[in-house]
């Protein structure tokens, strides 16, 4: 509001609110724009015409250290659309490479452009990164422009997965260009803020292996475990600590994804972040009913992504990763593979190690029985069998009889819920404790796709934002099943075709 009081005064008043935000709390340091050049290339965000911004991630925003009062709409909309570079940030478009559906490819950021790493007040480094602000030398054939759609729908389902306690990216904020980007049709465009523990990929690793660099393996390796491994980073064989510490962040996080049912849609090496961060929000979409060979994105005609995949697309995509750290493992090439393929074959017990944690959580198994993976696998089988819906059978479930059982009580449910109950049996805690471990595993809320469609059909077609705001509020407490809207709980009509969903070009 100072903002739109100082245009109206106009000469009157020296302008301050560009000079406010630098004040906000901004404080850069960037480690990887000092790394040498042929890791990234400078380049600034492409001013746009008309920023407005759209979404402002406030708690974020806080979280980060920054003083959201310290800028205005006006500042956070030249700020977030890159219109203003603020001192200290340094842009650039890293390089990487990426197996995209199984085949290697040069890449890099097209349309992604990192503004710098900002250092919060409790010393935590994030990145900073624009999506949409304007081609890069890397971007090829494209245009280095994102559409508001897809922008909004990073924001609103990388938000509901922070909120479900997996670890991702987040965004800061969606502005809005003012330029169309044209693509099957005219669509207006935006930049999402995204910020990162880093945007590090196994396409990274994979990038400078292509090119046979092994001084920037090691660089890049060093890197790495300085970001995010640092207890790693002194030991003697830093690409084997790199690799083990890698592969257990991926089975975790691939765990909590089939914990809460969400298909990724486009697991290129390119989208797998060293972090253990979710990383890219394309096709993404959540499971309505169980079924592992569910895909929604709509290239992926071999259901190579599918839910049920996911494991072993993980260990496929970490195979990859060892493969480029292999010049680096070891001098002798017969240990450096022996080392790479320990590795490697770890990755399914680290992954079921998991899994399984996640499946008694959502089972309200507080010990260990050697029969839990089966106890959820035929549930699993029964839940696929009937169609029945992912999110509502768990939260639904009840150790005693209820008078609705979902999912309808066939033969195959209703023994699996007798040997449920009879497990249940066989542990001290009560029914009480045993719901609220359930309640805090099994989400009441999730970014049903439909809901999500007709959220940013709201949005970007009629202008209006309020069913986006309704969902994204819900999804903030998404294990809290009081006073959500019905709404967006329910799965879509029976008969509603499968949304497909778009890589977010
Ligand atoms: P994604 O599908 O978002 O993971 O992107 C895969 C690759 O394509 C990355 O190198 C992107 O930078 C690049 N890319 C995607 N969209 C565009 C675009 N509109 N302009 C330039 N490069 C793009
Ligand atoms: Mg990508």
């Amino acid at each position: 509001m100072i903002n739109d009081e100082t245009e109206q005064l106009g000469s009157l008043l020296v302008k301050q609110p560009h000079v406010a935000h630098l004040h906000a709390g901004w404080h850069f340091d960037n480690s990887y724009a000092r790394l040498p050049e042929v890791f990234r290339t400078r380049v600034n965000p492409t001013p746009v015409a008309q920023p407005r911004l759209v979404l402002f991630n406030r708690p974020l925003a806080r979280s980060l250290g920054l003083d959201t009062a310290a800028f205005t709409d006006r500042d956070a909309a030249a700020l977030f659309t890159g219109n203003q570079i603020l001192p200290g940030a340094e842009p650039i478009a890293q390089a990487y490479a990426g197996h995209q559906f199984g085949n290697l490819t040069r890449l890099g950021d097209g349309r992604a452009i990192l503004l710098g790493e900002h250092l919060t007040p409790g010393g935590e480094r994030f990145d900073i990164q624009l999506k949409g602000a304007g081609p890069t030398p890397y971007s090829r054939r494209g245009d280095g422009r994102a559409a508001l759609g897809p922008m909004l729908r990073e924001y609103v389902i990388s938000e509901a997965m922070h909120a479900l306690g997996i670890p991702t990216t987040r965004s800061l904020a969606v502005a809005a260009t003012g330029e169309p980007v044209f693509r099957e049709q005219t669509l207006p465009g935006a930049v999402l803020t995204r910020v990162a523990a880093s945007h590090i990929r196994v396409g990274t690793f994979e990038y400078f292996a292509a090119m046979g660099d092994t001084d920037a393996l090691r660089l890049l390796t060093d890197h790495t475990l300085r970001c995010h491994f640092p207890d790693r980073a002194e030991s003697d064989h830093p690409a084997l600590g790199l690799l083990e510490e890698v592969m257990e962040r991926q089975a975790s996080l691939i765990a909590h994804w089939m914990r809460v049912g969400f298909v990724h849609g486009v697991m290129n090496t390119d989208n797998m972040a060293l972090s253990g961060e979710t990383l890219d929000y394309g096709p993404c979409a959540f499971l309505d009913a169980y079924d592992p060979a569910a895909v929604f994105s709509s290239i992926d005609h071999q259901g190579r992504y599918a839910f049920g995949q996911q494991p072993s697309i993980a260990a496929w995509n970490l195979a990859r990763l060892a493969e480029a750290l292999l010049p680096i493992l070891h001098p002798k090439p017969e240990t450096a593979l022996a080392r790479a393929n320990t590795a490697i074959d770890s990755f399914s017990e680290r992954f079921h190690r998991h899994w399984l944690v996640a499946m008694r959580a959502k089972l309200g198994l507080f010990s260990a029985e050697p029969e839990d993976a089966s106890l959820a696998d035929e549930l699993l089988r029964a839940m696929h069998q009937a169609r029945a819906d992912y999110t509502h059978t768990f939260r639904n479930l009840r150790p005693h009889a209820t008078a609705e059982p979902i999912p309808p009580a066939d033969d195959a449910f209703t023994t699996w819920h007798r040997r449920w109950t009879e497990r249940l049996a066989r542990q001290p805690q009560p029914v009480t404790e045993v719901a609220l471990l359930m309640n805090a595993h099994n989400p009441a809320v999730i970014p049903r796709n439909h809901v999500v469609e007709a959220a940013l059909a709201a949005a970007t077609i009629q202008n209006d934002l309020a069913p986006l705001e309704r969902l994204h509020a819900a999804l903030t407490t998404p294990y809290d099943a009081a006073d959500q809207p019905v709404g967006l709980l329910n799965p879509p009509p029976p008969g509603t075709p499968t949304c497909r969903t778009f890589c977010g070009t």
